[in-house]
């Protein structure tokens, strides 16, 4: 069918986070419409969007109030920028907004247009901050084995997942990783969270002072770990390490692009876990994903740093053509009010527990899988061979990937990350439809089961 979607595609289009040569093969799936946590493809499939696209579509594919705030927006003003103290009202409220709604007291919001631009921005105020305070030598940059903060040659340095590394020659020199806090892969037999957790807290001051703390500028974490796997911190992992953090005067950077606006049951993973970060970023359900934007909240420590330096040189020279581009922006407001209006946290805090209950109630005792995780509307379960020593799949079996082929033929996207399967759906998914997700999946996971002892 050399005319159909799937041959246009493969003649077109480079697609990230995909296998080149096997899609010249395979091809893509193609979605054509969405309505309210579901999506159709082109041969008029129905799935369940189990990761909200890619953790994002935080309202489903169908709101008007946003479709129209977009449409209001285009016809008033379609663009202007804010550079040179230039600036617009959707910029204006939603940093009003955002700032309101900040799990500590900020100062001021900058924005972009992808999570790995607001993090790459972090990375150069963090940079322009301490040349302020006269430490240019304090420079370097911590990320987790395992942490993801996007593809830009700085935000994928923070990046600890080694296929975001290979044949692409980051991380960048001054790119450092400390533990991955997952204590069901590298916690020690017979040792507890809280232990696990002051070990993690041990192994960083170590590394602080093997680097010299006069040269270490900030540490990256998302509250919980989505691309490394849905990692969720062990107890006291966050209380342990903030104080060594603030011992050295590290920054400490809270990247909510996943876990922002409710997704771990409250407003911000950082409420979540006792995170009181310096500096946060989000992206995705800022603005449901309907239109691409970031922000980064900075407190007045670090905005007082960056305004002096500006005026020192003369401008803060960093910022994007479509930094707070206002139809974004005005999305993103609307987002932000209907989550107010919705109810949005109070929804999650009862269908959260429920979407957890109800994976480790299925999935637990099942023979493939390792570990059930997750707190609100993130979770995901780890496969394993052994069970008793959580031996790993080999990877090169790809088990995975097969299971979220088998879960997708049954109607329900997830995502696999290796051998971890994660669900994220959209924040509005009822109760009905989260047990057809979990029915759905459990039937390709029963699959996979049989597959294997063929
Ligand atoms: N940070 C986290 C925690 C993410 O999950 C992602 C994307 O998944 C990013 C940053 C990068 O965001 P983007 O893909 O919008 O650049």
């Amino acid at each position: 069918r050399p005319n159909s979607n799937a041959a246009r595609d493969i003649a077109a289009a480079l697609h990230p986070y995909t296998d080149l040569v096997a899609h010249q093969q395979i091809g893509p799936v193609v979605i054509t419409r969405g309505e309210g946590v579901r999506v159709w493809d082109d041969a008029g499939k129905s799935y369940i969007e189990a990761m909200a696209g890619l953790w994002c579509a935080s309202l489903g594919f169908s709101n008007q109030r946003l479709v129209e705030a977009a449409v209001a927006q285009m016809r008033r003003l379609p663009f202007y920028h804010s550079f040179s103290a230039k600036s617009h009202e959707p910029l204006i409220e939603l940093a009003e907004m955002l700032l309101a709604r900040a799990p500590v007291p900020m100062s001021k919001v900058f924005f972009a247009n992808s999570g790995s631009e607001a993090n790459d921005s972090v990375v150069k105020m963090v940079w322009y901050f301490n040349n302020a305070l006269g430490r240019p030598q304090k420079k370097k940059l911590i990320g987790r084995v395992k942490g993801y903060h996007g593809i830009t040659t700085a935000s994928a340095s923070l990046t600890g997942i080694p296929t975001n590394h290979r044949s692409f020659d980051v991380p960048l020199a001054g790119f450092i990783h400390t533990l991955c806090p997952h204590h069901y892969r590298f916690g020690e037999a017979g040792e507890s969270e809280e232990a696990f957790a002051t070990r993690c807290a041990e192994e960083l001051e170590k590394l602080i002072l093997a680097e010299g703390p006069e040269t270490v500028a900030a540490m990256w974490a998302e509250p919980i770990m989505g691309a490394g796997g849905v990692i969720v911190p062990p107890a006291t992992y966050f209380e342990k390490i903030q104080p060594v953090l603030r011992k050295y005067d590290v920054l400490l950077v809270a990247d909510e692009v996943i876990c922002g606006f409710w997704r771990t049951g409250n407003y911000w993973g950082s409420q979540t876990y006792g995170i009181q970060p310096d500096i946060l970023t989000c992206a995705k359900a800022l603005s449901a994903s309907y239109l691409p934007i970031s922000a980064v909240l900075v407190n007045d420590r670090v905005f007082q740093g960056l305004a002096q330096e500006s005026h020192r040189i003369g401008t803060f020279g960093h910022g994007f053509t479509y930094s707070g581009h206002p139809v974004p922006a005005a999305v993103a407001v609307e987002t932000l009010k209907l989550y107010d209006e919705l109810g949005i946290g109070e929804h999650v805090r009862r269908v959260g527990p429920y979407m957890q209950d109800g994976l480790r109630r299925r999935f637990a005792d099942h023979e493939l899988v390792g570990e059930v995780r997750g707190t609100g509307l993130i979770g995901a379960i780890e496969l394993a061979e052994d069970k008793a020593t959580h031996k790993p799949f080999d990877p090169a079996r790809k088990i995975g990937p097969r299971l979220a082929k088998l879960s997708e033929a049954n109607g329900v996207i997830s995502r696999a990350m290796v051998d971890v399967l994660a669900f994220s759906p959209p924040l509005i998914i009822t109760e009905a439809e989260i047990d057809e997700m979990l029915d759905n999946f459990g039937r390709a996971l029963d699959q996979l089961a049989a597959e294997l002892k063929q």
